[in-house]
């Protein structure tokens, strides 16, 4: 029989079935290929083969699991447990099978490919880097539900499979062995002829099924004294409850499954109940939100920063330079040397530079000590870094990535200086938080050539990148920046030019109303853990304003009243705060908290409230209030930056510049789709209301009203 996305390979006792997904660059188990796939394992269990061997013909991805598109699509109940009992039943076929099925892995084996792997007799894995095993299920809010919530733990016990799966982890293939979850890890330079000398042996040895893990005495692991059970749910539960807040119902329901099922002898019967966990988790509306963004996430992978009509080209950049190596530099170069580009950090003093160099180091480090990192590539990638006073090694460097003081007069200076030293075609970017690329590109003879790119603290782990077009900026440097991002495995979103950019701007008027609700007499702990417990922030706005430098926020603050006027009111404590240089937050010591010599919070400084001249707060707390006060004031402004002055082009690169770049709560599904879910008028309605008790910075924006007299939302 021929297939689509299978071949069937005659090695006289086993077949060697090749799964090759057509027209993809991954293996899928989409519902066509899960009909076809079906097929080959009752064909091959009816034939004259003694066993099977299943393996990939992708280069770098064994199986990459469901098709989530169809997750999307699965909206009623029925359909959902209909969908999952079809997988189910597949990889049923194979645990029941005669002949014995062994899985060969080579690359990522995730989601539906891990639960596969499972049910065969035997798994055999190469040592590749790309070889990964795991369930990501929960990241997208659902649970394992092709068996991998009732398998995973039969196999490698409840310790490690309860990592792996409330976390959505996968695991390196040298830990996959460690653990049991493979039987072999073979080199990746004899995987293949290994397969075959393991399959003669298997055959060899009477090609023997392995006992059942469904068996009530088969495995090892079932022996687990109930206490030491109890012990591990219970310790679980709390790491879960700790990580998710409570936000994300997906890793509860799979403990609530693994614990109902663990143990249990009758497969039909665990089977079902992992079926109806998985409908239960499909159906929540962070599921929805959470695969909502995973799709943003991929449509940014196919894009190009440009709009479809043009025909500009992304150019390489083999060698780029920094200028200045202090936070961000440090950071910028350490990512770009990290992903195989030649970096030269230039910087005006010795000590600076070499900071640069141990910002590098150190993060390489922690990575060879975590061994995510051989010392042998740690060599190597230092060895991409190199350092300079002068500007020596730019004349053949295709990008610059401008990283000095925050001062317009001063980046113009450097910015003129540097293009004296430059190939004419170099691009240069600008990494400013706050000042205009439109007025610093006049700086530059080609403004095409010039555009703002503004990575995130810590660059290293920050998920975003904006790129910031001035007008003049062209497509193909555009689009070079943009490709560039995405090769420093970042997520850019482009953005107009306008004060603070898109995220900024956006996170600005939370920070600034946490000011006024400070001045009104409410507790600085009692409400960044509102925001952050109740809401899902992952930081308060007083924690916030430390560690980005409550000087920094402060100077931003006044550009903005400057530029947005009167709508714009600011906390008279602003100006406490100007005589207050001691205290600007984490990198003083001492902020809105106190904080140890290795920079860890110790609390609320007690003497803030006396030294802002404010009483010892006593107000009793409304958290509706409170947390509407912060957010409503970041959606009324969203609405301005989105739909007046098109600082970015649709709702969805909002919420996912605000997801990634402020750590917006993903389970609500961004700051617009949350609007969107509370209802625009109720937001409005609520925001009216704050206008009357607090003053005409909540005045309702006009394209937010006119969105509500339309009836229409940010989505539709
Ligand atoms: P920083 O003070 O840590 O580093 C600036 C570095 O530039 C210093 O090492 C300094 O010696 C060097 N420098 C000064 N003049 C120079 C010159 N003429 N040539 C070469 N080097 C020079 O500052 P930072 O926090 O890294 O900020 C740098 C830029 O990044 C600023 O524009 C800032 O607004 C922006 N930014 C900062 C953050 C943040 O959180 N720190 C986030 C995003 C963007």
């Amino acid at each position: 029989m021929s297939y689509k996305h299978f071949n069937i390979v005659d090695k006289n006792d086993y077949a060697l079935v090749e799964f090759n997904m057509a027209g993809e660059n991954a293996n899928i188990f989409s519902t066509p290929v899960m009909i076809e796939f079906k097929s080959v394992i009752e064909t091959l269990s009816k034939s004259k083969y003694k066993a099977a061997v299943i393996a990939s013909k992708k280069k770098s991805i064994f199986i990459a699991g469901a098709d989530i598109n169809e997750i999307k699509d699965l909206k009623k109940k029925e359909d959902i447990l209909n969908a999952t009992q079809a997988g189910q039943d597949v990889f049923n076929l194979i645990e029941d099978s005669k002949i014995p099925f062994v899985a060969a892995i080579h690359g990522a084996c995730v989601g539906g490919g891990c639960e596969m792997v499972l049910a065969c007799d035997y798994r055999i894995a190469s040592d590749a880097k790309s070889t990964k095993i795991g369930l990501p299920e929960v990241q997208l809010g659902i649970i394992p539900g092709f068996g991998g919530c009732v398998r995973l733990p039969r196999v490698i016990g409840l310790i490690e499979s309860l990592q792996i799966i409330l976390a959505g982890k996968s695991v390196i293939a040298y830990k996959a062995l460690k653990t049991g979850l493979i039987d072999e890890l073979i080199p990746e330079a004899i995987f293949e002829k290994r397969i075959e000398t393991y399959m003669a042996d298997l055959v060899k040895k009477g090609a023997k099924k392995r006992n059942k893990v469904f068996a009530p005495t088969g495995m090892g692991k079932l022996m687990e004294s109930p206490l030491l059970k109890w012990k591990i749910f219970s310790e679980s539960l709390k790491t879960v409850m700790k990580q998710s807040r409570g936000h994300y119902p997906a890793p509860l329901k799979a403990l609530e499954v693994v614990k109902k099922t663990y143990g249990m002898s009758n497969r039909t019967k665990a089977l079902k109940i992992e079926r109806e966990g998985f409908c239960e988790a499909a159906q929540t509306d962070v599921s929805k939100n959470l695969i909502q963004l995973y799709f943003w996430m991929e449509n940014i992978k196919k894009r190009s920063g440009v709009g479809a009509g043009s025909t500009a080209k992304a150019k390489p950049i083999k060698s780029m330079s920094v200028l200045g190596a202090g936070t961000m530099g440090g950071g910028i170069a350490q990512l770009a040397a990290d992903k195989g580009v030649r970096v030269r950090m230039k910087d005006i003093n010795n000590v600076s530079l070499m900071r640069g160099f141990e910002a590098a180091a150190d993060i390489w480090n922690f990575e060879v000590k975590k061994k995510k990192l051989s010392p042998q590539d740690f060599q190597k990638k230092m060895g991409l870094l190199t350092g300079t006073l002068d500007f020596s090694g730019f004349q053949n460097i295709d990008l610059v990535v401008e990283a000095i003081v925050e001062d317009m007069n001063i980046k113009k200076k450097v910015i003129a200086e540097t293009l004296k030293h430059t190939g004419d075609d170099c691009i240069m970017a600008t990494n400013t938080s706050s000042l205009s690329v439109t007025e610093m590109s006049s700086a530059h003879p080609k403004p095409e050539n010039f555009v703002g790119l503004h990575y995130f603290n810590p660059v290293h782990k920050m998920p975003l990148v904006e790129v910031i077009r001035g007008p003049k900026t062209s497509d193909e440097t555009t689009t070079t920046v943009f490709e560039f991002a995405k090769k420093m495995g970042k997520t850019p979103v482009v953005v107009k030019d306008g004060p603070g950019f898109l995220v900024n701007r956006l996170l600005l008027p939370w920070l600034s109303e946490a000011l006024f609700i400070l001045q009104d007499g409410f507790d600085i702990k009692a409400v960044d853990d509102k925001y952050t417990k109740v809401f899902g922030m992952p930081m308060g706005p007083f924690r916030l304003m430390d560690e980005v430098g409550i000087d920094v926020c402060i100077k931003v603050l006044k550009i903005f009243k400057a530029s947005f006027g009167d709508r714009m009111e600011v906390s008279t404590l602003t100006e406490k705060f100007a005589d207050l240089k001691d205290r600007m937050g984490r990198k003083t010591k001492k902020g809105f908290y106190i904080y140890d010599d290795a920079g860890k919070s110790t609390g609320v400084d007690p003497e803030i409230y006396k030294v802002l001249g404010l009483k010892t707060p006593t107000a009793a707390f409304d958290t509706k209030e409170i947390i509407d006060r912060g957010i409503l004031s970041m959606v009324n402004e969203a609405a301005l930056a989105l739909l007046d002055d098109r600082i970015v082009e649709s709702a969805e690169e909002l919420d996912l510049a605000m997801i990634f770049g402020t750590g917006f709560p993903p389970f609500r599904g961004g700051l617009l789709k949350y609007a969107d879910a509370e209802g625009l008028k109720n937001i409005v309605e609520r925001l009216e209301a704050f206008e009357i008790k607090f003053g005409k910075r909540f005045k309702p924006t006009r394209p937010l009203v006119d969105l509500v007299n339309k009836k229409s939302t940010f989505y539709s």
